[in-house]
Formats: C-alpha cells, structure tokens, sequence
C-alpha cells in the first residue's frame, strides 16, 4: 500500500531545501509537489503511517528555519492557479501556492491591485500571509489584512472555510498562521483598483525625521527611511498614488555595478578591516543616496525594490511611539562600541494596528526596525553583539519579532507579547493535535 502511495503522489528523496538567503536548510526524506487536495491528503496519510510531520514550504524567503523540515516538505507550487475574480467586491481568491509575482499581472490585466506589498514577489500567497509580512505605510496593515476569506486543510484531511462570518476565531488566527494551522489551499484578497506610484527619494538626517515623524508619516502615504548605522545620514522615501506616466532614472551602472557588485567586494574586504563599514556605510549615501531620485511605475513595480545579496536580518515591531527613542539607543549603543559594526541600511517602516492574534500590530501602530549584515560572497560577517545589543532594545520598548526573521524567542516571551497567544495556541491543539505541522522553529515557539 505504501509503495502504491508513494508512486501515486511521487515524494522524492534527497532534495535539499534552502531559503533565499541560504542561511538556513534542512533535508526533507521526501518532498512533494501535489497538484490537487486529493493528493496533499494522501501524503498527510503517509505522514500519518510513517509517524511524520509536514512542512508545507512557499516561495522558501523567510530567514529563519520556519519553513524547515527533515520529515516530509510540500512545495506548492503547482497549486498557483487564480480561482476567482469578483469585480463588484474587487476581491480575488487564489490557490495558496500562487507567486505575488504572477498575481500582480493577473490582477492589473482586470484593473486590481494589492494595496500594499512586501520587497519581493517570487514568494506566495500563503507564504506571506503565513509570517506577517509587511510593508509601509500608517494607514496600511500587514499583507493578512488584506485577506477576507481563507480555506485550510486540516490534519484530519477536513477542509476548514473561515472569514469574518465563517470560523471566526479560526480566520484570526488564519490569517497569520505560522504553517501550524493546516495547509493553506486559498486565499481571498481585498483588492484595490490598479494604481501607479510616484516615489521621490531624498536625503535627510536622523535628528530631522525623528523630530518630524508626524509630519513625514502625514506627508506621504508609504512612507520609510534608511538609517546608515554609524552616522546621522538618512534616505526618506515616499510614495504616492499619482497619474503621471512611467518614468525612471533608475541606471545599471549605479543601481548594479555601483549598489550591489562594488558593495559586495568593499564588505568582503571589511571582513578583515571591520571598520571600513562606517567608511562605506558614508561613501555609499554620498554615491548612491545624496541627491533626489524619482520614479514613476504601476504599483508593484515601485513596492518591490533590490534586496541585493545574501543576509542576515531581524526586523521586530515596537509601539510607533517609542520609534525616536529606540533608533536613538541603538545609535548610541554603536557610539558606544565601536567594535560593533552594522551594515546598512537600518530601514525604519510603519504599519497600522490590527486584530489578528498573532500579527506583530496587534492592537497598536508600529514602527518595523529591520537591521542587516550583509554575507559577501556568502561568507558570515560576525554580528551576535549588534543582534543582541538590538534585541535587547526591541524588547525593552515592548518588541514583537517579525515572525519570518530568525529570532531567539521562545514561548515565555510569546506569552507576554501577545494577549490572544492562547487563544491560538488552543486553535492549533484543536486542528493538530499531534503536531504533525511542527518543526524545531515552532516547537520553540509552543514548547
Ligand atoms: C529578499 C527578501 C525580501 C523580503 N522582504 C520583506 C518585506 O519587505 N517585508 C516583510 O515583512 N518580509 C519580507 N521578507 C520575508 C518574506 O516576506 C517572508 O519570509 C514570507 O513569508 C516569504 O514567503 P514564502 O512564500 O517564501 O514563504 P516560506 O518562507 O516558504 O514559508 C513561510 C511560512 O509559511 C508556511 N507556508 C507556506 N505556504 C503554506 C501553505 N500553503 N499552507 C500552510 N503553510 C504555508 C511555511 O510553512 C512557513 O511557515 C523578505 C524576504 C526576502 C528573502
């Protein structure tokens, strides 16, 4: 019987996984590419049989071992069609598996848009919504705001319909479901008509945005900043819904051979000179980032921006409020320690306070901190004294990890975070109460 199963929906041994940034992978025994319910509930029977847990993996971004397992791992790639499209409700619902990066051509070919997206596309439906991805913007949530309906399969093999009318408690918890909840089939998005996006880039100080926040958040619908670690040097970015035509003056020689390779070699070679960083963090604002920059495209043309190359990252969320003070600490801190180095760009985001359990906005505004150390050439730049110099901060000021970014959190601090923690955790006993949707990422997150 198991053999038959086996052929039937043709698992295949010795795949590696790795994410994006290739700092996390794992060797699943058997990975999956199902094309239909029929076949994710028969490779959920075998787990079952075998005494194996599922990894359902997306777009395989997120950078941390969320997404990891040695057990079995569903890719779901081939379950990306768009199911439907509601004109009247501007709604879409699409197969879990679906790339943003085909979903945003779709959906302008019917006159949508999402209102707001993450930096990349090549990652999926269920994917982002999974980890709470977000973007910029006060009056925007996180991507799972934008979801109105979901459908799950379970462990069981039930299929579970939620929204705000359906499996209430079972939506707020959906909608940021960490891959713990079942396996997510569809997806429903609140769209918006299509829209073009003006983004003006300029430079600034740190003291001059702290001081104005306000003003900068009213200004400008997604607004963020690029704080350069190590100086005062800031990059203000806005962007706004416009009619004016596509224009760009973005140049490969500046954006490529300048941004990223020139980058790359000078990290590589502060690798053995660290305090090179602080020079190049100043020689790249004063190249890249000193003068006014315009660009002009449809939407998500403009929200998707070059994350260059392979890198670590932690982006927590804390009250907006405590945005001047925490930027100001770690600024000092750096002052303070100049053996510390860190690679830029800081970039500061905002997001509008929601009611999804798990969502990092949880009833309040926030501001995202996302720090970065850059691998050159792959290779590992140390980084335990500013990531614990930073955690330290974001906890201090009521932090809450971005759930895709490796973190060292655990349970217990879960627990303080969140006040709707356990309500999903009973949610999860009730639709796995084996676990058989856990990894090493979760169980500390459970255990
Ligand atoms: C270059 C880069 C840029 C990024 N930019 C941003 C950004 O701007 N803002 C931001 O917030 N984040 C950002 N991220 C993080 C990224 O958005 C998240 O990691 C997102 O979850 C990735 O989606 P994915 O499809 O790759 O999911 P994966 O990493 O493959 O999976 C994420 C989680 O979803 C689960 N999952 C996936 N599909 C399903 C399914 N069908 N059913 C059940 N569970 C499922 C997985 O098990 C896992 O728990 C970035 C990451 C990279 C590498």
């Amino acid at each position: 019987l198991y053999l038959l199963v086996f052929v039937q929906v043709h698992g295949q041994g010795g795949v590696k996984f790795q994410n994006w940034a290739k700092t996390y992978g794992s060797s699943p025994e058997l990975y999956f590419q199902p094309i239909s319910v029929e076949e994710i509930r028969e490779i959920l029977d075998m787990a079952r049989q075998r005494g194996k847990r599922v990894k359902v993996v997306g777009g395989g971004h997120s950078p941390s071992d969320i997404a990891c397992t040695d057990d079995f791992m569903i890719q779901m790639g081939k379950m990306n069609r768009v199911l439907k499209v509601d004109k009247e409700k501007q709604q879409v619902t699409v197969e879990g598996g679906i790339f943003l990066s085909d979903l945003n051509v779709e959906l302008s070919k019917h006159g949508l848009a999402l209102a707001n997206l993450g930096a990349v596309s090549e990652v999926t439906a269920a994917g982002v919504i999974g980890t709470g991805t977000h973007n910029t913007g006060i009056s925007h949530g996180i991507l799972p705001t934008q979801v109105v309906a979901l459908t799950l399969l379970t462990a069981s093999g039930e299929i579970l319909e939620c929204s705000k009318s359906i499996n209430v408690d079972i939506f707020q918890a959906a909608r940021l479901h960490l891959g713990c909840l079942g396996i997510v089939l569809t997806v429903t998005f609140q769209c918006v008509p299509q829209f073009h996006l003006h983004e003006v880039a300029f430079p600034s100080t740190l003291t001059e945005v702290l001081n104005h926040l306000d003003d900068h958040l009213k200004r400008s619908q997604y607004f963020r900043f690029l704080w350069f670690p190590h100086s005062e040097n800031v990059s203000v970015i806005y962007q706004d819904s416009t009619n004016k035509p596509p224009s760009s003056s973005a140049s490969w020689l500046w954006d490529y051979a300048v941004g990223y390779y020139l980058l790359e070699f000078l990290l590589w070679i502060s690798t053995f000179v660290p305090s090179l960083v602080c020079w190049i963090n100043r020689f790249f604002f004063w190249l890249l980032f000193r003068s006014r920059v315009e660009n002009v495209a449809v939407s998500y043309k403009i929200f998707n921006y070059e994350c260059r190359f392979k890198q670590h990252v932690q982006d927590w969320a804390i009250p907006i409020e405590k945005t001047k003070e925490a930027l100001l600490e770690l600024k000092a801190a750096l002052e303070n320690n100049p053996k510390m180095v860190a690679h830029y760009p800081v970039e500061v985001r905002f997001a509008r306070g929601d009611e999804i359990w798990l969502s990092p906005c949880f009833q309040r505004d926030s501001c995202y901190m996302n720090i970065i150390m850059y691998r050159p050439y792959g290779k590992n730049v140390p980084r335990l004294n500013y990531w614990l110099t930073y955690e330290g901060i974001m906890k201090k000021h009521g932090g809450r990890p971005h759930w895709a970014k490796a973190h060292s959190c655990t349970r217990k601090d879960f627990e303080k975070m969140y006040p709707a923690f356990p309500k999903f955790c009973s949610v999860r006993e009730k639709l796995d109460p084996t676990g058989i949707f856990l990894n090493t990422y979760l169980e500390k997150v459970f255990y």
